[in-house]
């Protein structure tokens, strides 16, 4: 696995360091803006899992957790499908202040369609973390509210991203060598 990595684009020790700042700038955030200090977190299955795992650590508050899973790249393709909601777990979101948190904002259209949705819940109010956002124009025309790292429009796995349903062990952001990227089973 690890000799079809072509190169590491962000190493787990600034993964984790940024996650730290992350945390800690979400609960100031919260802390003074809302009335009610109660969250409900939502991880965006299965890419948000190791992020929302790591990111929740950090954060000593009252919350929840609710999943949705959406499914944009499905299998072995490298460019976005257009997402679709599969699954929901939220229990009850109305009313609360939910924080939706996913791995990577591409075209914007899975976070569009998941704030979309908790807004027709009735959730108090929706903000939204992703831990890369791909330096794509469109995908600055989506509104998140905290973005960890800016990186070039690459296709990478690694820390929850997966290809094929693969590397999502991977600890570090990396790509993936472009013969891998070719093969065909
Ligand atoms: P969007 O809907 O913003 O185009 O895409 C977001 C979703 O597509 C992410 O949740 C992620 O699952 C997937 N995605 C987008 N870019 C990449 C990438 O470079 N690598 C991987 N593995 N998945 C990606
Ligand atoms: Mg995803």
């Amino acid at each position: 696995m690890h000799g079809d990595i072509e190169r590491i684009l962000i190493p787990r020790q600034e993964i984790a360091r940024r996650v730290r700042e992350l945390a800690q700038q979400i609960i100031a955030d919260h802390r003074s803006n809302d009335a009610s200090p109660d969250l409900t977190i939502v991880p965006i299955l299965t890419g948000a899992m190791i992020f929302c795992g790591d990111l929740i650590r950090e954060m000593p508050i009252a919350m929840k957790i609710g999943m949705m899973t959406v499914s944009s790249y499905p299998g072995r393709s490298v460019l976005s499908q257009g997402a679709q909601v599969i699954q929901q777990q939220l229990a009850n979101v109305k009313d609360r202040h939910v924080l939706v948190l996913d791995d990577i904002l591409d075209s914007g259209k899975t976070m569009q369609v998941v704030v979309a949705t908790l807004g027709e819940l009735g959730a108090a109010s929706v903000r939204a973390c992703v831990l890369l956002r791909k330096d794509r124009p469109i995908a600055r025309e989506i509104a998140v509210d905290y973005v960890g790292f800016e990186i070039p429009d690459e296709f990478v796995v690694g820390y929850g991203l997966d290809y094929n349903d693969y590397y999502r062990n991977v600890p570090d952001i990396v790509t993936l060598k472009r013969s891998v990227l070719e093969a065909r089973p």
